[in-house]
């Protein structure tokens, strides 16, 4: 029988493509969607809201003794000033990004440790690097990332290893929902918080929309993942995409202020 994979988030974007990539490599891939109908073809469709218990138990329930693949990739993309975004977007983010794969994780766990699997976290290069307006973002991804840190040192002795995936800018449907989102919020936002941030707004989102033109295709996180879990001894972190590549090593190099005024010239391009 062909060896277990789940997906969360495979309606679009990067988890599609794993779930793609997945079945590729010969496995039965579990498409972990809120709609049935958004289930890539040649996956089996799951119902899974990984902020819902009861989908959580019954994926487990569905998947049983052995789970060789799990990728942790749903994800929502909150972005706004500290001073603006509402609290409860802030939590809805954690709720998601972080608490969302915890529960999944936790659940799945046991059938993981039983094949001695793999365990693939979709962080990104923001769970390294928070830049302005994606602080509620890169803190979810931090976090996410300090779980996979933490988890990767208890289970490695049992055999199940743990990866972080960090890409940079990937051209999926996350970013326009991210505008969206970001464009309401502001609407019922204090006018003078709107605009001591005006300035800044504009220039990220000039900024992301460049990233989302000039992304790597999803494809190309996929075939990462897809590498990560066919190798005996995968890395720990998989930084995807040059942009990604380059803010990796300014942000260990640089002295914060440095790094600081490199976004700011980055912005004002
Ligand atoms: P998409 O918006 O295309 O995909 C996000 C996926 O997450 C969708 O399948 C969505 O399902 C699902 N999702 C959202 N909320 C939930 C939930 N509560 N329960 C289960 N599934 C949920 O974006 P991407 O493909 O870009 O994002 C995938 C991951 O990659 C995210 O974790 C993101 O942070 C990360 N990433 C993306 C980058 C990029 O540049 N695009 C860069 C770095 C990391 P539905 O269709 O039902 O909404």
């Amino acid at each position: 029988m062909a060896p277990l994979a789940l997906v969360t988030g495979a309606s679009t974007g990067i988890g599609r493509a794993c779930a793609t990539r997945l079945v590729d490599l010969g496995f039965h891939v579990l498409a972990g969607v809120r709609n049935l109908d958004n289930a890539p073809e040649r996956t089996e469709a799951l119902r899974l809201d990984v902020t819902s218990e009861d989908d959580v138990a019954a994926a487990a329930e569905r998947i049983g003794a052995e789970l060789h693949v799990l990728v942790n990739n749903a994800g929502i993309a909150v972005s706004g000033p500290v001073e603006v975004v509402p609290v409860d977007h802030w939590r809805r983010q954690m709720e998601v990004n972080l608490v969302g794969q915890v529960a999944v994780t936790r659940a799945l766990l046991p059938a993981v440790l039983r094949t001695r699997g793999y365990i693939v976290n979709m962080s990104s290069i923001g769970g390294r690097v928070a830049n302005p307006l994606f602080g509620p973002y890169s803190a979810s991804k931090f976090a996410l990332e300090a779980m996979s840190d933490a988890l990767r040192r208890e289970v490695a002795p049992h055999g199940v290893r743990v990866v972080l995936v960090e890409p940079g800018g990937i051209a999926t449907p996350i970013w326009d929902k991210g505008h969206a989102d970001a464009d309401q919020m502001l609407e019922g936002a204090d006018p003078d918080a709107v605009r001591r941030y005006g300035t800044l707004i504009e220039q990220v989102r000039r900024s992301t929309e460049r990233l989302a033109r000039e992304g790597l295709p999803p494809e190309a996180v996929a075939e990462v993942v897809g590498t990560a879990v066919t190798t005996q001894h995968p890395r720990a972190r998989y930084v995807v995409g040059r942009q990604a590549r380059i803010q990796a090593v300014a942000a260990r190099l640089l002295p914060d202020r440095g790094f600081d005024a490199l976004v700011a010239r980055y912005l004002r391009r």
